[in-house]
C-alpha cells in the first residue's frame, strides 16, 4: 500500500497560493490507518515514550494512536484558551499567520520521555515552540514524528539538534 495515494493536493487552501495536503481520505480508510500507524510507529523504534504530544488540531489523530501503541500519555497542544487548567505557552510564526500554543503545566514531569508527533512539518515554527515548551517543563525530546514533511519549507531547520523523522517527504 501507498501512503502517498491517500494525501490529497487542496490548491488555494486555507489561503491563495497555498497547496494544502489533505489528510481526511487517509483517515477514512481503515487500511490506510493502520498501515500509517504503524509506519510512525517504526520511526520511532525502542526508545522508551512517557508521553506523547499531539499538537491542535490534525497532529491529535495519530498522536493518540502512538500514545496507545506506545503505552504511553497523551499530552494536546492547543491554541489559546483552550485548555481548562494552568498552561505555559510560546507564540510560533506559521506558513499562514502566526499564533500561540499552550500546553498544561502539569502535563510533563522533569525528565519524561517525550515523542512529539504532527501531522505536517511545514515552516516548523509550531514544532519549535512545542519543543521551547517541553524544555521548559523538563521533558526529554526523544523524537520529534512527522506524517509530512514539506523540505521546500524548511522546517527541519529550526530543529537542528533534534532527531527529526518524517514518514513522507515532498
Ligand atoms: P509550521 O509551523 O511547520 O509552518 O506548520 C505546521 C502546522 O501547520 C501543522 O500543525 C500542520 O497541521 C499545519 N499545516 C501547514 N501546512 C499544512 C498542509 O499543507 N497540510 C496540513 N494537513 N497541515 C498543514
Amino acid at each position: 500500500m501507498n501512503i502517498e495515494d491517500f494525501i490529497r493536493d487542496i490548491p488555494d487552501f486555507p489561503k491563495e497560493g497555498i497547496v494544502f495536503k489533505d489528510i481526511t481520505p487517509l483517515l477514512l480508510s481503515p487500511e490506510a490507518l493502520k498501515e500509517t500507524t504503524s509506519l510512525l510507529l517504526k520511526m520511532v523504534g525502542n526508545s522508551k515514550i512517557d508521553k506523547v504530544i499531539g499538537m491542535e488540531s490534525r497532529g491529535f489523530f495519530f498522536a493518540t494512536l502512538l500514545a496507545r501503541e506506545l503505552d504511553a500519555g497523551f499530552i494536546p497542544v492547543r491554541k489559546p484558551n483552550k485548555l481548562p487548567a494552568k498552561t505555559i505557552s510560546e507564540s510560533y510564526g506559521l506558513e499562514y499567520g502566526s499564533d500561540i500554543l499552550e500546553i498544561h503545566e502539569d502535563a510533563i514531569n522533569e525528565g519524561d520521555k517525550i515523542l512529539i508527533h504532527d501531522d505536517v512539518l511545514a515552516t516548523g515554527g509550531t514544532a519549535e515552540a512545542v519543543c521551547k515548551m517541553v524544555q521548559r517543563l523538563g521533558g526529554e525530546i526523544i523524537q520529534c514524528n512527522f506524517l509530512i514533511e514539506l523540505t521546500f519549507l524548511k522546517g527541519a531547520d529550526k530543529l537542528k539538534g533534534y532527531n527529526l523523522q518524517s514518514l513522507i517527504k515532498y
